[in-house]
C-alpha cells in the first residue's frame, strides 16, 4: 500500500506493508480521504514528527476487515478519531481527558495518510461512527477538527445570548464561529484578511477587519484560534472585566508573556482546551449531520500523490483546509 511519510523535511509518498488483522480484535480500513490538521503542520514545521512518521488523523475510511463485537460491519463507511481517554485516571476524572497518557498513547497506525489503517477494538467501541448518509466524505472529515471546537465551547460554560469574538477566521475560526451560532451564543469574528471576513459574513455572522473593530465592543468570552503575536493583545482589548479568554491555537513563539495585572485586576479566566472526548465527538457529528455547522467549500481537495502540495498551500495560506483524497478512483 501507499503511506505518506516525513522525510527530510518533506513528505514522501511510498510504498509499505498493508496491515493485516490476523489474530487481532479491531479493524482494517481503506482510507477514503483525511483532513491536512493544523498540529499536522505545526508537527512538520517544528520538526516534532521524526521522519517516518504518517501524519493525518482525520480520516473517513471503509471497513474491509472486522474482528468485533460492535455493530460495525465489513463494507461500513465511518468516521474516527485517534485518541482514546482511559475514563479513570486523575486528568479523565478531572474532565481534561486530553491530558490523559492513554490517551496521548493511543492512534491510528500507521496514520491517516495512509492507504490501510488498524484500528484497535477501543477506537471501534469508543470513536467510531457510522458516516451520516447525507454528508459527502469531505464534510465526514469535519468530525475531528468540529468534536476539537465542541470542546472548546463547553469548556468555556457560557450564558445563553453571551457575547463571543473569534480571534483568526481560518477553517478553525470558521467553524468555531457557526458552533457558537449553534449553541445560541452572540458571535463576532475577527481576521486580517477580507477573504476571511466576508467567508464568514457569508453564513450570516458579523465579522470585521481586527483593525476596525469597534473600541466600545466588550465580549464576555474570547476564542483565540489565532497564534499571532499580536492576537493577544487584541483579546485583552476586546474582553470585558470578568470575562473569559480560551486558549485554543498554539503560537510559533512561544515568548507571550504572561498578562498577570490585567488577569489579576480585570478578574479574567484565561483557559487552554486542546483535543476533544468521545462525548464531544458525538456532539460534533450531529451538529454536521444537521447542518448547524456547514463546512462545505472550506476544504480543498488534493491527490495522494501531490500531498506535499497539499502541506506548501496551506503553509502559506493560500487554502483555508486540506483535504488529502487517499482512494484513487479508478
Ligand atoms: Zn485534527
Ligand atoms: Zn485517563
Amino acid at each position: 500500500m501507499k503511506i505518506a511519510v516525513v522525510e527530510n523535511e518533506r513528505i514522501l509518498v511510498k510504498e509499505a506493508e498493508t496491515p493485516r488483522l490476523d489474530n487481532r480484535r479491531g479493524a482494517i480500513v481503506k482510507v477514503l480521504g483525511c483532513g491536512l490538521c493544523g498540529s499536522d503542520i505545526v508537527k512538520f514545521i517544528h520538526k516534532i514528527a521524526k521522519d517516518g512518521t504518517v501524519l493525518g488523523h482525520e480520516i473517513v475510511a471503509e471497513i474491509v476487515d472486522i474482528n468485533s463485537d460492535t455493530f460495525f460491519q465489513k463494507g461500513d463507511v465511518i468516521v474516527t478519531s485517534h485518541h482514546i481517554p482511559c475514563g479513570k485516571c486523575v486528568y479523565c476524572r478531572h474532565g481534561n481527558v486530553s491530558m490523559c497518557r492513554h490517551f496521548k498513547e493511543t492512534n491510528l497506525a500507521p496514520g491517516g495518510f495512509s492507504e490501510y489503517v488498524y484500528l484497535s477494538d477501543e477506537h471501534l467501541q469508543n470513536v467510531a461512527h457510522l458516516k451520516p448518509e447525507n454528508l459527502t466524505d469531505v464534510e465526514a472529515s469535519f468530525y475531528e477538527p468540529l468534536g476539537c471546537i465542541v470542546r472548546a465551547v463547553k469548556r468555556a460554560n457560557l450564558l445563553n445570548g453571551d457575547n463571543t469574538l473569534v480571534v483568526g477566521l481560518g477553517s478553525i475560526g470558521v467553524l468555531t464561529s457557526q458552533a457558537l451560532k449553534a449553541y445560541g451564543y452572540n458571535v463576532t469574528g475577527c481576521d486580517l484578511i477580507s477573504e476571511r471576513i466576508e467567508f464568514l459574513q457569508s453564513f450570516g455572522i458579523n465579522a470585521f477587519d481586527v483593525r476596525k473593530l469597534p473600541d466600545d465592543y466588550k465580549a464576555d468570552c474570547i476564542f483565540m484560534t489565532s497564534g499571532a503575536d499580536k492576537a493577544v493583545g487584541t483579546a485583552l482589548k476586546y474582553i470585558r472585566n470578568g470575562g473569559k479568554i480560551v486558549v485554543f491555537s498554539s503560537t510559533p513563539h512561544d515568548e507571550t508573556s504572561y498578562p498577570n495585572n490585567e488577569i489579576y485586576y480585570r478578574e479574567l479566566t484565561v483557559l487552554g482546551s486542546y483535543s476533544p472526548s468521545p462525548d464531544d465527538l458525538k456532539e460534533s457529528l450531529e451538529l454536521l449531520r444537521t447542518g448547524q455547522v456547514k463546512v462545505n467549500n472550506i476544504s480543498t481537495e488534493y491527490k495522494f500523490d501531490d500531498i506535499q502540495k497539499a502541506f506548501d498551500d496551506t503553509m502559506s495560506n493560500r487554502i483555508m483546509k486540506a483535504y488529502i483524497k487517499v482512494k484513487s478512483d479508478e
